[in-house]
């Protein structure tokens, strides 16, 4: 049999009638001849509102009581779901994450899964029933109930999906797929047919918040076909998939803006061995995610060193390298903190030239300076000042034209 596995998120199973319309989606599936497993979330802003609910009570509270709270949002939704699948006629079965035997880690709040016990789920299929899982938790082997972090259902989708080997994984959401920008930046902005999970994964990471960045990267690892599309409409939304099956040779194929940034760098650093790694093991020890690291030689005796963080990272960033500046010998430390990325992506970039000279070009002439530049194989990131971010996106989107379908956009040579 094949199999289908659709997930739907908080939106698209707030009241009754949205279940319902979930459900009236699942129908049609088990209609023609698929082995449906469902995945929900916990219903509207519900886990907010527990999360609300336990800072009410504790302002720390401990982690393994969070996950044990936070999991009955889902549980929720997985039971009322079934209720409404019965009353339409059909025969369903809801499951916890623990009654799956979804193993994770012990990592509460962001637990990573181990392995799901598939035979439990083929079973009931087996009798014929749709079977609902719900999302964003699992146990760990001491049979602690655990979470995977916010937005994790969609990694619980695309796991059972790899598990059972799906035809496809349907995420179920509020936006019609995932768009070459944010629309909310830049009207004009399309939705894609396709896009390939590296493209996918750089996007998520650079902020564009669409799915769960684990369920891409679990998604690419087992060839899951993955396809984001409304609940509220029949129209197709977009699939994630491998690069080979885009069609439209694409050199760019999506923008973002990251508008909370920061920089901190260190200004002339002892250019001896160690003393990178003393830095970040400095912060790492201060928990702070980094994100783009600069390091250029300036004379045979120093380094400057910079980084990228978020400004919620700001405070914890600064002290971290206040603490560590002396051991390194560092002659001034550099920070900024109203800046913004702007960064184009496609894998394209991989066998084309003249992407960078589009987009520094396009960004001179609107005249506004780019403060710093970082690459990957399928990205090139500027950063700009923070006003400015808005108007750079809108000029990249236009050089790269994504404000087209990619068969109308101009050829790359
Ligand atoms: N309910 C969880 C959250 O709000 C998980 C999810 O929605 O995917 O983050
Ligand atoms: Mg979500």
């Amino acid at each position: 049999m094949a199999i289908i596995v659709q997930k739907f998120g908080g939106t698209s199973v707030a009241d009754a009638e949205k279940i319902r319309r979930a459900a009236g989606r699942v129908i049609k599936a088990v209609d023609n001849g698929y082995g449906v497993v469902v995945v929900a979330s916990a219903r509207g802003k519900q886990t907010d509102q527990l999360i609300a609910d336990a800072l009410e009570l504790n302002p720390n509270p401990p982690t393994r009581e969070m996950d044990q709270l936070l999991s009955t949002g889902e549980q929720q939704s997985v039971s009322l779901f079934a209720m409404a699948l019965d009353a339409m006629g059909y025969d369903a079965i809801s499951f916890t994450g623990g009654q799956i035997r979804m193993m994770t880690d012990s990592v509460h709040t962001k637990a990573q899964i181990r392995s799901i016990d598939a035979e439990r789920i083929r079973k009931q299929l087996e009798k014929g029933k749709i079977v609902i899982v719900a999302g964003f938790q699992g146990i760990d082997e001491n049979e602690n109930i655990t979470t995977l972090g916010r937005g994790g259902s969609d990694t619980t989708a695309v796991a059972i999906a790899a598990a059972l080997e799906a035809e496809e994984c349907e995420i179920y959401t509020d936006v019609d797929g995932i768009y070459t920008t944010d629309p909310r930046m830049f009207k004009d902005a399309v939705k894609m047919k396709h896009i390939c999970y590296d493209e996918m994964l750089e996007m998520a990471s650079l902020g564009a918040g669409v799915m769960h960045i684990r369920a891409v990267g679990f998604g690419k690892k087992y060839g899951i076909r993955i396809h984001v599309r409304n609940s509220a409409k029949e129209t197709e939304g977009t699939i994630i998939t491998i690069e080979e099956l885009q069609m439209e040779g694409v050199v760019v194929s999506g923008a973002t803006v990251q508008k909370d940034m920061a920089k901190i760098g260190l200004v002339g650093v002892d250019n001896i061995p160690g003393n990178a790694a003393k830095v970040f093991a400095h912060l790492a020890k201060a928990k702070v995610v980094v994100n783009d690291i600069m390091q250029t030689e300036i004379s045979p005796e120093k380094a400057n060193l910079s980084f990228m963080i978020t400004t919620s990272d700001l405070a914890a960033a600064k002290q971290a390298t206040e603490e560590i500046k002396d051991e390194v010998n560092c002659e001034s430390i550099f920070i900024r903190d109203d800046i913004a990325e702007v960064s184009v992506v496609g894998v394209g970039m991989r066998t084309h030239y003249g992407v960078a000279d589009k987009m520094f070009s396009a960004l001179a002439e609107a005249k506004i300076n780019i403060d710093s530049i970082t690459t990957s194989e399928i990205r090139i990131s500027c950063t700009v000042d923070k006003e400015q971010a808005e108007k750079a996106l809108q000029v990249l989107c236009v050089a790269f034209e994504l404000d087209k379908p990619a068969q109308h956009r101009t050829k790359w040579n």
